[in-house]
């Protein structure tokens, strides 16, 4: 399952006109791939009816009342296009957005499935929006090829003794959420909060530019997530990404860098990975791999570049490291440190 974030970037750019799809299970069971998805207004709506069959429970529209009733172990709860709320017994239950009609089905949205639908099964319910739609901006494919051809070649100077900036990518944003964990906590603000403490550190112990590719909670283009390392003086990329995995079990750091067109590993991209890896362990946190992905996300240039798997939101350790602030600043120390031993590494060469 480590692959999957990966997958969603490599979608973005193999898919011109990019089709959502969703994965969702039970505990234990096998995941089921929803693809009719559509979008409204930055959210996307997934039918009704093809959340119930991948989770066995039973529905069905009553349209004499207008209403959709969800068979479940709670008991039967019902919903309705005009709204805002469902109802269980006497109970109403706020909805954060109303299930609308479209195209013919009953259609909700990732808030329901993950707080609102996951209450009516007694097991854990597992979700991943696994290739959300990134609109482009302005976009065909030639402005990443230009971005692309813009960054090779891109090399520290010989004569750079230390980073002269750094860019940083947190993963996702908006309605792009990445993975999503233990209790509905999103991939999208483990890599902001990580990606904000780094920069932080950075400044204040190196005090060389941080430029990110976002700085707050809204979806990029894949062009976008990869514009800090258009910069000139960027000398090494990060980009910070968590996973989910279907089972708890599945947890640890993992590095990616790409590998170049004859599949040799990418020397310098190797070099930050390893004093990023070396930096973690350091810590005392588990990193697991480092990982060659010949992968465009990680661009085609020679700017030291690492995307970095930081954990699993779906393991119970990993998620606490990605969700609490004391976690997410010994991340960032640990990734600090691992930069400033790569930037001192360049001294003489
Ligand atoms: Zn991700």
């Amino acid at each position: 399952m480590r692959n999957i974030c990966l997958l969603v970037l490599f979608s973005l750019v193999f898919t011109s006109s990019a089709v959502a799809s969703i994965e969702i299970a039970l505990r234990g069971e096998e995941p089921v791939v929803i693809d009719e998805i559509y979008h409204r207004d930055g959210l996307i709506y997934i039918p009704l009816d093809d959340l119930l069959s991948a989770l066995a429970l039973d529905g069905d529209w009553d349209s004499i009342n207008h209403v959709y009733r969800i068979q479940s172990d709670r008991g039967t709860a019902i919903i309705s296009p005009g709204s805002h709320f469902m109802r269980i017994g006497e109970r109403f239950i706020p909805l954060q957005e109303k299930p609308r009609f479209i195209d013919n089905r009953l259609r909700v949205t990732e808030n329901f499935v993950v707080k609102n639908l996951s209450s009516l099964v007694s097991t854990q319910l597992f979700y991943r929006n696994i290739d959300p739609a990134t609109p482009r901006k302005g976009g065909d494919d030639s402005a990443l090829d230009r971005l692309f051809s813009f960054m090779v070649k891109k090399k520290k100077p010989a004569n750079a003794a230390t980073l002269r900036a750094v860019g940083l990518d947190p993963g996702h944003g908006g309605f792009d959420t990445g993975s999503i964990g233990l209790n509905g906590f999103k991939e999208k603000d483990a890599t902001l909060a990580v990606t904000l403490q780094l920069q932080r550190i950075v400044k204040m112990n190196l005090g060389v530019p941080v430029y990110l590719s976002r700085n707050d909670d809204y979806a990029l283009s894949l062009e976008d997530h990869l514009q800090p390392a258009a910069e000139p003086d960027v000398d090494a990329m990060l980009l910070l990404h968590a996973q989910a995995a279907f089972s708890p079990v599945p947890s640890g750091i993992y590095l990616y860098i790409r590998s170049d067109e004859e599949s040799k590993v990418d020397g310098d991209s190797l070099r930050l990975a390893t004093a990023l890896a070396k930096a973690l362990r350091e810590d005392g946190l588990t990193v697991r791999d480092i990982v060659t992905a010949p992968l465009l996300p990680l661009g085609r240039g020679d700017l030291p570049t690492v995307l970095i798997e930081m954990g699993y939101l779906s393991h119970e350790e990993d998620s606490l490291l990605l969700m609490k602030e004391e976690g997410q600043v010994r991340l960032a120390t640990a990734l600090f440190n691992g930069l400033k031993a790569f930037g001192l590494e360049g001294k003489g060469i």
